[in-house]
Formats: structure tokens, C-alpha cells, sequence
């Protein structure tokens, strides 16, 4: 059993209110073998939504209280992501998850990289705020792209 970040799946969680299809994920999904999940909405954030991205650091800054995530029109929702990891955490933890298949790239669920905060596309290294919890707790976290 893996958990997968539930847009994979083909749940329409994204900021903007759709998804990122991977007929791979549904087909696990389906079958039971993996766990749909989306840390934005378990944090409280309403679907569609602004979208965010990590301002100053990564996913691991912002655990550690250093840096912020902020919306696209400059809201805080730090607290909403944090809210969000710790989540899918306890989800996780419930169903004995030692793997997880997260989205590259998002300030959640990317692994490696994320987007760097300027909402240009462009990217830098680190993780999502998401990806870094289950790491920090012993689960392997990869991305769609591994
Ligand atoms: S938080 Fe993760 S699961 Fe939710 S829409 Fe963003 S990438 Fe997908």
C-alpha cells in the first residue's frame, strides 16, 4: 500500500480546481493499493484556491518555523500547509505507509525540487513542506517523474 497525492489519481484537488492525471495512480487507487491524498485540502485550504509556493527556503525552513508559504496575492498560509503535512501524516502513520508517490514540484507534495517563489515556473532544490515531513518521519517519498 502507498499513499499518492490524490491529483495523480485524477481528483480535481489542484489550486485551480482540476487535476494531473496519471491512469497509473487511478488504476491503484482503485484497486486498493494506494491511498488518495491531498495535504492543501486536509490543511483547510478550499478547492480552487490561490496558489502558493515557499518564499525564502523549502519545505524543511518552514517546518522549522524559518521561512513562509505564500499565496500569489501575498496571504500567508504557512499555517494551512503545515496543517496539511502533519495531516497526511497521521494518515499515513494510520495505515502503516512506508512509501509515497507525491506531485513534483507543488510547496506540498514536491520531492528534490519545488517552485522557487517567484510564480514564474522556475524551480529550485528542496522539498514540499508535505514531502519533508514523511521523510523526517521514515517514509520514502518519490514523485511522479522518479
Ligand atoms: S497539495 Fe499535493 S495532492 Fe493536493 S493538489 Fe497539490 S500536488 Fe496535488
Amino acid at each position: 500500500m502507498i499513499l499518492v497525492s490524490a491529483c495523480l489519481a485524477g481528483i480535481n484537488c489542484k489550486y485551480d480546481g482540476r487535476n494531473n492525471y496519471v491512469e497509473e495512480f487511478k488504476k491503484m487507487v482503485a484497486n486498493g493499493s494506494a491511498i488518495p491524498v491531498c495535504p492543501e485540502q486536509l490543511g483547510g485550504c478550499p478547492t480552487p484556491r490561490p496558489a502558493v509556493e515557499i518564499h525564502g527556503g523549502t519545505g524543511a525552513d518552514v517546518l522549522d518555523g524559518k521561512c513562509a508559504v505564500l499565496r500569489k496575492n501575498g496571504e500567508d498560509a504557512t499555517d494551512e500547509l503545515v496543517k496539511g503535512a502533519e495531516e497526511t501524516l497521521k494518515i499515513a502513520q494510520t495505515a502503516g505507509i512506508e512509501r509515497a508517490v507525491l506531485k513534483a514540484g507543488s510547496p506540498s507534495c514536491g520531492c528534490g525540487t519545488i517552485y522557487d517563489g517567484s510564480f514564474s515556473g522556475k524551480l529550485k532544490k528542496g522539498n514540499g513542506v508535505t514531502a519533508e515531513l514523511l521523510l523526517r518521519n521514515g517514509i520514502r517519498v518519490t514523485t511522479e517523474e522518479d
